[in-house]
């Protein structure tokens, strides 16, 4: 089931390339604010410099100036004090998650996460055929007593798979006070914990929070940071951060599958973090992707019907919706496409199904004026859908 939802989505992404179309299907970052001419001039100073060794193989760990410079990153953010020697340099967050999925699963096991949680990763975890234990959220993040509950049911469990900041699909950030539930639970029952966090440094509003890997006393965090959504997913940039032993292993498995990332594109990356201003282009983007924010909040306000309900994020790209129960997000998708509008139903996001009546809204990829156009135009398709709905 995990396979075909994610071709759906597939399917529904396939209509979005059209121009005509107002997408808020994808989580594609906005292509205006990739550093292009930043990244032109690392080139030629890679290639003037280091050419060859930028075109030859080179060690599965990563290069380490990299992840010096990662190690740095992850310092300067969080406070965290992450050695080069604990970072692993992948080809995207999303081949962290393959290698995640092979370090710790057999056939069947069980794996526990947030309800909804990122389809890649079920995706990715499939080829197992684990079994998804989903935990209750709420507006604080993860429900830390269905979190133990679960544990109980599920001693065996293999990890728990987190996105505790701007989740993807609902926007969602758990509160501190709740990551450190979570993690005492996590720490009783020694169960691994997954923190993929591609959209942490995209905060437009409020306070930040601490890491889930600051509240880890035995070392159970493996973390997972991206480049895709802070500088260009194209390059295919991440890592995967955390204890020796966890490392050792993950390093054998990325030899097994691709020997190493592209080495150019880690010496771009390098060349690129050490003479442009990374920060700077982000505080474009927490802006951009603000007023893309605000647009579809205000345009939701001005145009719903009654009886639905959504979040309000304080960063990244995403925010979910729940219509009334009897509603389904694939009727009005249906309808909506006719208008030209594309957005994912909720439903692929529950490992286990249901949830029907929810959607996600993607807001960076498209200009104010067509969120504002996508919502009326999406909107028109849901009172349509709930005329006559209690309430
Ligand atoms: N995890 C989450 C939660 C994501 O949203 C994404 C991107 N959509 C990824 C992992 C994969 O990111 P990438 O492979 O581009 O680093």
């Amino acid at each position: 089931m995990d396979i075909l939802n994610a071709s759906e989505i597939r399917e529904i992404l396939k209509v979005t390339v059209r121009p005509e179309v107002i997408s808020f299907a994808g989580g594609l970052p906005a292509p205006e604010l990739f550093p292009v001419d930043d990244l032109r001039r690392a080139a030629e100073a890679v290639l003037d410099r280091s050419g060859r060794e930028a075109l030859q193989y080179s060690t599965t760990q990563g290069h380490e100036p990299l992840r010096e410079a990662i190690a740095r990153r992850m310092a300067q953010a969080y406070g965290s004090t992450s050695s080069p020697d604990d970072i692993l340099v992948t080809s995207g967050s999303q081949q962290g998650l393959d290698l995640v999925a092979k370090l710790f699963l057999d056939d069947g096991d069980v794996v526990l996460c947030e309800s909804p949680t990122y389809i890649g990763m079920t995706q990715a975890f499939s080829v197992f055929r684990p079994r998804f234990v989903e935990v209750a959220m709420d507006d604080e993040g993860m429900v830390a007593d269905a979190l133990a509950q679960a544990l109980r049911a599920h001693p065996e469990a293999k990890l728990v798979y987190t996105i505790p900041t701007f989740q993807n699909p609902t926007g969602k950030t758990w509160s501190a006070a709740r990551r450190r539930a979570v993690m005492e639970i996590a720490t009783a029952h020694e169960v691994p914990v997954i923190e993929d966090n591609p959209y942490g440094e995209l905060r437009f509003e409020g306070e930040p929070v601490p890491l889930l890997k600051q509240f880890d006393p035995k070392g159970l965090v493996l973390y997972l940071g991206t480049f895709s959504k802070v500088f260009c997913p194209g390059l295919r940039l991440a890592w995967v951060e955390g204890q020796a032993s966890f490392i050792e292993k993950l390093v054998l498995l990325k030899q097994g599958a691709d020997l190493h990332t592209s080495t150019l594109a880690q010496h771009l990356l390098a060349e690129y973090l050490q003479s442009a201003d990374i920060d700077a282009n982000i505080d474009a983007l927490r802006s951009l992707y603000r007023c893309r924010r605000d647009a579809m909040l205000e345009a939701i306000a001005a145009a719903f019907p009654p009886g639905i309900v959504h979040t309000r994020p304080q960063g990244g790209l995403f925010l979910w919706v729940e219509l009334p129960p009897h509603v389904s997000a694939r009727d009005v998708l249906a309808r909506s496409l006719e208008r030209q509008v594309a957005f994912v139903p909720g439903g692929s996001f529950f490992p286990n199904g249901g949830h029907e009546n929810t959607l996600r809204l993607n807001y960076s990829n498209m200009p104010e004026e067509r969120i504002r156009e996508g919502i009326t135009r999406l909107a028109s398709v849901l009172r349509e859908v709930t005329v006559g709905a209690p309430a």
